[in-house]
C-alpha cells in the first residue's frame, strides 16, 4: 500500500462522536461536526451525521462546496469569521456564519437579499482567549443593528477560547455566555436558538459542571478525531485516541555514530543530535517529512525515538528494532500532525472499518 498514508478509521470515528453527542445530549448541548481538518471528505461527514451531530462546520468553504458536491444535505457553519470577498458564495453555500464585524455582517445582508435567501448569523463574544469576538460591552449595540439588516437572521451567541491563549472554559467565562444570552434576549424580546460554548477544549466543563446553563451547542473536531482534549492533550474516558493513524515507510537502516563529524553550522530544520556520545546505534530513515506532517506531533511505538527530521526525511533511533528498508512504522498523531498531514497531496487517506471484524 502507498505511504505514507494516513489510515482513518471510520467506525472508531463514529463511535467517539456517538459518544460525545449522547454525553452532551444528555446535558442539552448539540454537536456541530467540524469538519476543517477532514479537507471536506464526504466519508466523514456522513460519518459525523450517521453518530447524531446536528450540523457540519468548517473554516474554508472551499471544504464546504466538496461535502455538497458529494450531496451532503446537513445544515453548514462558516466557522472562520467571513472575508467579504467572498460574501456572495458564503450566503449561498452556507446557512450560517460565526461573525464579529458588522461591516462584514452588512456585506452579507445585501449578498444574501441579491440571492434572495436569508443567512444565519451567530455573533462571536470575546471571552478573553483574545482570538474572535465582539467585546461584551459592544454586544448590545451590534445586535441591535444586526436586527436591522435584511436578510439576516440573529441565530445566537458564541464563543472560542483555548485557541489562541489557552484560556480555559469555566463555570465564570460560561456563565457570562449565558448572561449575556438571557440579556439579549430580555433587551430586544427575541430567542436566541444557539449559544454555542466552544471547541473540544469546552468538554472538561461541559461534561462535568453542575450547571451548563444557557449553552446549548459545541462545536468539536479534535476530540471526535483524536479522542482527546486539546487542554493538556489527555485522552478522553471511553473514546478512541487511534481513530486516525500515520504510517510511513522505511528507506535507509544503518548502524552509525550517534554524533555527527566535521564542522557544524545550521541545520535545515534544526536536527539536535542526542546529548552525548552513544558511540554507534541504529540510525533509520523514513520517507516522511514536513512536507508531510509536523515531525513534533508524531509519536512512534515504544523504543523509538525521533530524532529529526527535514522536508522529505524523518530520522528515527530505533532502539532494539531493526527496520529494514521497507518496513513500514505507524504514529499516532496530535492535532498539529493531522491537519498538516491531512493537507498534504503527499500523504495518502485510507478509509477503514474495524466493525468488519470487532464489535463496535
Ligand atoms: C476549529 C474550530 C473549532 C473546533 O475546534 P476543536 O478544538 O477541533 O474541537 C470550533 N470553533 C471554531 C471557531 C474553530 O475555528
Amino acid at each position: 500500500m502507498s505511504a505514507p498514508r494516513l489510515e482513518i478509521d471510520l467506525d472508531k470515528i463514529h463511535h467517539n462522536a456517538r459518544t460525545l453527542v449522547e454525553q452532551l445530549g444528555n446535558r442539552g448541548i448539540s454537536v456541530t461536526g467540524v469538519m476543517k481538518s477532514s479537507l471536506g471528505s464526504p466519508e466523514i461527514a456522513r460519518t459525523l451525521l450517521r453518530a447524531g451531530v446536528k450540523m457540519l462546520g468548517d473554516s474554508r468553504l472551499e471544504n464546504i462546496e466538496a461535502m455538497q458536491q458529494a450531496n451532503i444535505t446537513a445544515s453548514m457553519m462558516l466557522l472562520r469569521s467571513p472575508m467579504i470577498s467572498q460574501a456572495d458564495k458564503i450566503v449561498t453555500v452556507t446557512d450560517l456564519s460565526l461573525n464579529s464585524e458588522l461591516g462584514v455582517i452588512r456585506m452579507l445582508s445585501s449578498a444574501a437579499k441579491a440571492a434572495g435567501r436569508t443567512h444565519g448569523v451567530v455573533l462571536m463574544v470575546e471571552l478573553g482567549d483574545l482570538r474572535e469576538g465582539i467585546m461584551p460591552a459592544d454586544l448590545n449595540d451590534t445586535v441591535r443593528q444586526v436586527l436591522c439588516l435584511p436578510n439576516i437572521a440573529l441565530k445566537g451567541i458564541g464563543t472560542n477560547l483555548a485557541c489562541h491563549s489557552g484560556v480555559s472554559p469555566d463555570a465564570k467565562n460560561m456563565s457570562e455566555l449565558s448572561r449575556l444570552a438571557d440579556s439579549i434576549e430580555a433587551a430586544f424580546g427575541l430567542t436566541l436558538d444557539i449559544v454555542s460554548g466552544g471547541n473540544s477544549a469546552n468538554l472538561d466543563w461541559a461534561l462535568s459542571c453542575t450547571n451548563t446553563g444557557r449553552i446549548n451547542n459545541l462545536r468539536l473536531g479534535e476530540a471526535v478525531l483524536l479522542g482527546c482534549e486539546p487542554l493538556h492533550r489527555q485522552p478522553i474516558e471511553g473514546l478512541y485516541t487511534d481513530a486516525i493513524t500515520l504510517i510511513a515507510e522505511v528507506i535507509e537502516s544503518k548502524a552509525k555514530p550517534s554524533q555527527p563529524w566535521g564542522e557544524i553550522a545550521q541545520t535545515a530544520f534544526g536536527i539536535k543530535p542526542p546529548a552525548g556520545d552513544r558511540g554507534n546505534m541504529l540510525r533509520v530513515i523514513l520517507a516522511l517529512g514536513h512536507q508531510d506532517v509536523d515531525p513534533d506531533g508524531l509519536q512512534g511505538p515504544n523504543g523509538i525515538a525521533i530524532i529529526g527530521a527535514s522536508s522529505d526525511h524523518l530520522i528515527i533511533d530505533s532502539g532494539e528494532f531493526r527496520l529494514k528498508a521497507g518496513t513500514e512504522v505507524r504514529f499516532q498523531i496530535n492535532y498539529s500532525a493531522l491537519v498538516r498531514s491531512m493537507t498534504s497531496p503527499f500523504v495518502a487517506k485510507v478509509l477503514t472499518h474495524t466493525s468488519k471484524n470487532r464489535l463496535l
